[in-house]
């Protein structure tokens, strides 16, 4: 069903993973996709050729969502190019996992500067250029209702990107703006799979209604529907992304 068509969509962190499955089926819903990404350029570049060998439309551009320069040449250079922008999905994120305890300087403000920051800069972008009636889609995770040892910096940035969603939905609702995240339960990607052993998966798949992680294709589904005009009246919401996870 093509009921994006016309519709310029950023997806932020679009060069691999739950973001790449986004920015292909945007594409193939009939929007015009920017594929955000950071370190992976041929990554990215697949991601577009993936697209446009299917008739769909996309480029790539590189920015680091932590740098608020970055960002805003990121939307000088979308708008230059496609005349506004509709959609702004912020999926770039990190997962830095260690007890509290060893966690470093580093790592909180690395993980903070990507997960917080970057979700933060983009929605300031957004407020006065997202075009009116756009929609926002931020990303955090269904982790958060667990208490998963080792994750306490993580839930703690995507605890902040849902109170961000929250107020911000208030702020820009007089243009008709929808801003809401979306909460995947663990996702068949490298952020979620690397370095994991297959006892822990397993043990996380058991978590689901339906035994198994998730696929960046299930969440990709939501963020279309999401992004369309009939979510319109869905707003400041936390979406749970998960198979029913508990
Ligand atoms: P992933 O496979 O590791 O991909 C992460 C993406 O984010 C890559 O495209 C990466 O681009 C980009 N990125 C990282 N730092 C960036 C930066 N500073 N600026 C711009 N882009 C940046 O991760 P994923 O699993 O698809 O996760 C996507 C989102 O879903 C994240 O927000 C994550 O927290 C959330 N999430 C994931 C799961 C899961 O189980 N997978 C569960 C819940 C929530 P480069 O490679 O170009 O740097």
């Amino acid at each position: 069903m093509k009921n994006l068509t016309d519709k310029v969509i950023l997806v932020t962190g679009a060069s691999r993973g739950i973001g790449a499955a986004i920015a292909r089926a945007l594409a193939a819903a009939g929007a015009k996709v920017i594929v955000n990404y950071a370190g992976s350029q041929q990554a990215a570049d697949q991601t577009v050729s993936e697209i446009t060998s299917h008739g769909g439309e996309a480029i790539a551009i590189r920015a680091d969502v932590s740098s608020a320069a970055d960002v805003k040449t990121l939307f000088d250079t979308t708008i230059a190019l496609y005349g506004k922008i509709d959609v702004l999905v912020n999926n770039a994120g990190i997962m830095i996992t260690k007890l509290l305890k060893d966690t470093t300087d580093e790592d909180f403000t690395r993980q903070f500067d990507i997960n917080v920051r970057g979700t933060f800069n983009t929605m300031r972008e957004a407020a006065t250029r997202l075009s009116d009636k756009g929609s926002i889609i931020n990303f955090s995770s269904s982790v958060n209702r667990i208490m998963l040892p080792t994750y306490s910096t993580y839930v703690a940035t995507k605890a902040a990107v849902e109170q961000l969603t929250r107020v911000f939905s208030k702020e820009v609702g007089a243009r008709g703006l929808n801003v809401n995240s979306i909460s995947p339960g663990p996702t068949n990607t490298e952020l979620f799979t690397k370095g994991k052993p297959q006892e822990v998966i397993d043990k996380l798949s058991s978590l689901s209604a339906f035994n198994r992680i998730g696929e960046p294709d299930d969440i990709a589904k939501i963020v279309v529907f999401l992004a369309s005009d009939e979510a319109k009246w869905i707003n400041a919401q936390n979406i749970g992304a998960n198979g029913g996870m508990a």
